[in-house]
């Protein structure tokens, strides 16, 4: 299906004003609210059906309250699917889900929350995403644009931009991060964003998406309908993204930055100019990587390299990546909650001095190896402080590894535990890293919460 012209768009996105609409799945996060306020202040009657009960949802419904919406919880209904004019499906619930296709088969038409908004959006896009680096990356590009541009940035990141749609106008720019849920969706609507943006790619998902080639085909939505004159930006060094270069119906730019996740970096063959770096206040090379993605997406708008460099001098991290909590007694501590990967608490520990950090993992066992990290704490952790389920099993990855009884491992009740512990340890010029490698679950509702918790224990606010 090719992209369709951007008049025949307006056209086809028709108003949902007087449709009985079902928005499928409302969630705990942005996405699923602010669609349902969208419809309704569009006049449409609206159902929401969600399989959780009013209980759990009990934050997500007080935002509803006053709003003529009809609530359907605890598990889905046939009618509200059949009956329904619209189905606005969450990017959370399976699109192989059994009434699903019975809907579709009904011919009941099915859409999104980005979908609707991408339909609708004046401005033009730049869609970012990839297997890990998408928050940070889409957080990078709006900083970078907004010194030039009044910038929208939404999508998997913060709250639904339909609610702001009225406010956005052709001479802004919006910034999405796009999940491969939400991209999954796209080809509803045969659209695609002006600039792609594409970090990395590493299986992930896959009990959803079933295997790779799929993850993958969700991820090349972000520009398989892209026009003559957009643009795919796409990391030379991860081989299977670069590849994708031979698809792209557009002009390709490529950024070079290291492959931290799973994976053979590949020499860039596509690029000779070695890529001029830029200075940041946040760690990591990961964040070196992230910057260029952002910088090679920005400069499609006119944006120079020292404009960019300006902004992400004021970029700091966002909340739970690496984010620099404070400075205790010459102790630097930083929140790297979101980190619930293995992986990501290597990229976290290579992103400091070795023989300096304090890492604090552990957390709910999801059944993944830590044979890899127990390596990498050994060399380069001074101490590691274990908390949670998985903490015998970080501990005997990091045995076999131990010198003299270096790094020193340490056995923490819960979180505040961690932190005394680390802070008694810790001398100045060290550092002290939250970046668990694990799962909240076993001790808190979110890795939000557990960064929360850190922050505050940190600086006692
Ligand atoms: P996402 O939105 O894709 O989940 P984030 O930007 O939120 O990614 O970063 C989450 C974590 O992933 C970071 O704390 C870091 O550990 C890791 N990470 C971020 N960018 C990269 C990258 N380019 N390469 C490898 N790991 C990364």
């Amino acid at each position: 299906m090719k992209r369709r012209d951007l008049k025949e768009e307006r056209a086809a996105a028709e108003s949902p004003a007087g449709k009985r609409v079902t928005v499928v799945g409302l969630g705990r996060f942005g996405g699923g609210l602010g669609v349902t306020k969208w419809l309704v202040a569009q006049g449409a009657r609206v159902t929401v059906s969600d399989k959780a009960n009013a209980r759990d949802l009990a934050e997500s419904l007080a935002q509803l309250e006053g709003l003529d919406v009809e609530l359907h919880l605890g598990g889905h209904a046939d009618e509200d699917f059949l009956n329904a004019d619209l189905l606005v499906v969450s990017p959370a619930v399976d699109p192989n889900m059994p009434l699903l296709q019975k809907a579709a088969q009904a011919g009941i038409p099915r859409t999104s929350e980005i979908n609707l908004f991408m339909e609708r959006c004046p401005a033009p896009m730049v869609g970012i995403t990839g297997s890990v680096g998408k928050s940070t990356t889409s957080a990078m590009t709006a900083a970078i644009l907004s010194t030039k541009f009044t910038t929208h940035l939404g999508g998997n990141i913060g709250k639904s931009l339909l609610e702001t749609l009225d406010q956005i106008e052709a001479t802004h720019i919006v910034v999405l991060e796009l999940s491969s849920f939400q991209l999954e969706q796209l080809s509803l609507i045969a659209l695609s964003p002006y600039v792609a943006v594409v970090t990395n790619v590493a299986p992930n998902h896959l009990d959803r998406h079933g295997t790779m080639d799929a993850y993958c085909q969700a991820k090349k939505n972000i520009f398989r309908f892209q026009r003559h004159s957009d643009v795919l930006v796409l990391n030379a060094n991860d081989p299977i993204v670069a590849s994708w270069a031979a698809e792209a119906p557009g002009r390709v730019e490529f950024f070079q930055g290291s492959l931290l996740i799973d994976g053979e970096a590949a020499a860039p063959e596509l690029s000779t100019d070695p890529p001029k770096r830029f200075n940041l206040p946040t760690p990591g090379e990961h964040n070196q990587t992230n910057a260029q993605a952002a910088w090679t997406a920005a400069k499609q708008f006119g944006v120079t390299w020292e404009e960019a460099q300006k902004a992400l001098m004021q970029y700091s991290s966002l909340p739970h990546r690496l984010q620099y909590v404070a400075n205790r007694d010459g102790v630097k501590y930083y929140n790297d909650s979101k980190c619930t990967t293995p992986g990501g608490a290597i990229v976290a520990l290579r992103s400091f001095e070795a023989g300096k950090t304090i890492i604090i993992a552990g957390g709910y066992d999801k059944g993944v190896e830590f044979d890899e990290l127990g390596s990498e704490i050994a060399a380069r952790a001074k101490a590691v402080v274990l908390l949670g389920a998985t903490a015998d099993k970080i501990a005997m990855s990091i045995e076999p590894h131990r010198v003299e009884g270096r790094p020193v491992v340490m056995r923490a009740s819960d979180l505040g535990d961690a932190v005394r512990l680390a802070r008694q340890i810790a001398q100045e010029g060290d550092v002290v890293l939250l970046s668990p490698a694990c799962a909240s679950y076993d001790m808190f509702i979110n890795y939000e919460q557990r960064g929360e918790l850190f922050v505050k224990l940190v600086t006692g606010a």
